[in-house]
């Protein structure tokens, strides 16, 4: 069933645990997400990024993504990830999506602040939640290095950013990147819960992949309750293809496919697992 951020956070905030939202930029990443999350019955995140929009258009992908959360036998809510641009987000608004995330991280302060509030303002509307970022990471959605380098979120600075802003959720940088990590991160995990603490909202983490099982249960305890994983759930899905293709002289894509489509269920199912402290 379809729900928005809100009421899947507070899913999560009940049961002290995070829900994950991963990345569905083609069919086979919806199946893939949807049948590990039905197959352990938690609520899940399916997310479009503005990033992905080459790969697979949200006009196209978008309502795939509502069709299936509504046929899903778990909550799940269809999430724009890492929205830099007001209007993508109408887009996402108006195919039904359930969450939005405004990314204004590489912006100055004050216009991070008046951009997300036109977010919020849009997004009510339309009765989504909203999630936005305050610092910035080490990197880019994509993997590619953040020019002025990490920022960590200073505490004092999200409450007031919250407050002001209205949103539902704040992604904060506390030392995590995206894409694939080169050495084993080193998180701020106090940070989280002085965050988590001081603004009394559900907290996101970015660049779930790669983290320890042991740093993301620290983690949930410090107040996150979204953690976007994405990497090596797609990792997987290459993976299974070419041991396939190095096994058998594969003819049809479909078969490619399926292969990757179960590889990535897998992979997303462990996430999930430890997410929701099965
Ligand atoms: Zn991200």
């Amino acid at each position: 069933m379809l729900v928005n951020l809100v009421e899947i956070l507070k899913l999560a905030e009940e049961k002290k645990c995070a829900v994950g939202a991963f990345n569905t930029p083609n069919l086979e990443c919806v199946n893939a997400v949807l049948a590990a999350a039905e197959k352990l019955n938690v609520p899940v995140i399916i997310s479009h990024a503005e990033l992905h929009e080459e790969v697979s258009p949200l006009a196209k992908i978008g309502p795939v993504m509502v069709q299936a959360a509504k046929n899903a036998t778990v909550p799940v809510c269809v999430h724009l990830d890492h929205c830099e641009t007001l209007s993508y987000m109408q887009q996402a608004l108006d195919i039904g999506f359930t969450g939005v995330m405004y990314d204004g991280s590489t912006l100055p302060y004050e216009e991070n602040l008046e951009n997300t509030k036109k977010a919020v303002a849009m997004a009510k509307a339309y009765n989504c939640g909203v999630e936005a970022e305050l610092g910035a990471l080490a990197s880019r959605e994509g993997g590619a290095a953040n020019a002025s380098g990490p920022v960590y979120t200073d505490p004092d600075e999200a409450v007031e950013f919250c407050r002001e802003t209205g949103i539902d959720a704040l992604a904060p940088s506390f030392g995590t990147a995206h894409g694939i990590y080169k050495s084993k991160p080193v998180l701020d995990l106090d940070r989280v819960k002085v965050i988590s603490e001081k603004t009394g909202l559900p907290l996101v983490m970015h660049g779930g992949s790669g983290v320890s099982p042991e740093d993301y249960r620290t983690g949930i305890k410090n107040g996150l309750r979204k953690i976007n994983y994405y990497s090596y759930m797609s990792k997987a899905g290459t993976q299974a293809v070419k041991e396939l293709l190095a096994k058998e002289d594969v003819t049809f894509f479909h078969d490619l496919a399926l292969a990757a489509e179960k590889a990535m269920s897998a992979d997303a199912e462990k996430a999930m697992r430890v997410f929701a402290g099965l």
